[in-house]
């Protein structure tokens, strides 16, 4: 079976050419609305020949939990019955989707719940648009758009899907559809060296985020299996030769993990590794999910961010939105889960 959102305008005039043309739009319309065949107007014989070959509206809403603080936690049923997490945050500045990128995840990092069972497999460009389509339809008209910000923080590693999402951004910004901002668009990443590189040719103007989370190599191994593949040097190279090409400030992760890499030396390095570079530090407060790694203190990780200000790096603590309701990568769906069977 194909996915219809999987094309663009352009593309579905193609696909649907034996019908008349304003079809293609119609259906168009249709996937940006998130809705199914039987919610538009199109002729019985058309649905029936079209249901044969292709999906309309690929992904549907298993679960909705939501935060004290407006954040909204999706769980979504893919049409193989695999689940994805997807998260709503209202924020003062604009509405921002996070997605996930792939069903599970193959990096293994230690403190992520995403990764527990591995990679299942890929989202397709056509779902991840699905997906905005249906997380727009439920927060205000499903004909208007309802967010302003995207950020690819969910579960799956976007450079491990890389076609799908290059693909995936060329459709969300297209003007025919979501016309969303480059701008607005962060794309994170444990560090796939060679596909930054890749990445940074196609000369996108969206923000790239890199998960840091350790200021030695034998630090990061010991939590991300991706260090024993690329080194922290060969990264910042990288992220040089990304900001270089686009002239776009990176973002560097870095979740306190305690007694891991919440020392002052971590602090030293962490200066220093950044220095000279256009970018900023994200801390965040490590979401425990269940294993043997702890959080610091809150409080403990805003004098980490002092200290690194103090050292002149440009670094805040990032708010945790939606913590009562399993916030961080892949917990809601391994929860879900773990519960059904
Ligand atoms: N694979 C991508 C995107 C994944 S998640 C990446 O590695 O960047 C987005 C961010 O959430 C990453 O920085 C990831 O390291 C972080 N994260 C994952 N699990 C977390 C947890 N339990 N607590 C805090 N941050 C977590």
């Amino acid at each position: 079976m194909k996915v219809l959102s999987d094309y663009s305008l352009k593309e579905l005039r193609e696909v649907l050419r034996e019908y008349p043309s304003f079809r293609a739009k119609q259906i168009f319309d249709a996937i940006m609305q998130a809705k199914d065949y039987d919610e538009i107007a199109i002729p019985k014989n058309m649905i029936a020949q079209l249901k044969k070959d292709y999906i309309l509206k690929p992904i549907e809403i298993y679960k909705i939990l939501h935060s004290k603080d407006g954040t909204k936690k999706y769980l979504l049923k893919l049409y193989d019955d695999n689940l994805v997490e997807c998260v709503f945050l209202s924020q003062h500045y604009g509405n921002t989707i996070c997605m996930s990128t792939q069903v599970g995840c193959r990096m293994g990092c230690k403190f992520c719940a995403s990764t527990a069972n591995g990679l299942i497999r890929n989202l397709t460009a056509g779902e991840m648009i699905s997906t905005i389509a249906l997380i727009n339809a439920d927060n205000g008209k499903r004909t208007e758009r309802n967010f302003s910000n995207i950020v690819l923080m969910g579960s799956g590693e976007p450079f491990d899907n890389f076609d799908n999402v290059v693909k995936w951004l060329h459709l969300i910004t297209d003007e025919s559809g979501f016309n969303v901002s480059e701008r607005n668009v962060s794309l994170s990443t444990c560090g796939l060296v060679d596909k930054i590189y890749e990445f940074s040719k196609l000369k996108f103007n969206i923000t790239l985020c890199i998960s840091l989370h350790a200021t030695t190599d034998e630090e990061r191994k010991k939590i991300m299996p991706i260090a024993n593949r690329y080194s922290i040097n060969e990264i910042i190279d990288a992220v040089k030769a990304y900001s270089d090409e686009n002239k776009r400030r990176v973002v560097f992760e870095y979740c306190l993990i305690k007694g891991v890499n919440d020392s002052k030396q971590d602090i030293d390095r962490l200066a220093s590794l950044t220095k000279g570079l256009l970018c900023h530090v994200n801390v965040i407060c490590l979401n425990p999910n269940g294993g043997p790694l702890q959080a610091t203190t809150k409080k403990f990780a805003y004098s980490f961010v002092s200290e690194l200000n103090k050292r002149g790096v440009s670094a805040t603590l990032r708010r945790s939105q939606g913590e009562d309701i399993e916030g961080a990568c892949g917990m809601l769906r391994a929860k879900t889960i773990r519960e059904k069977s």
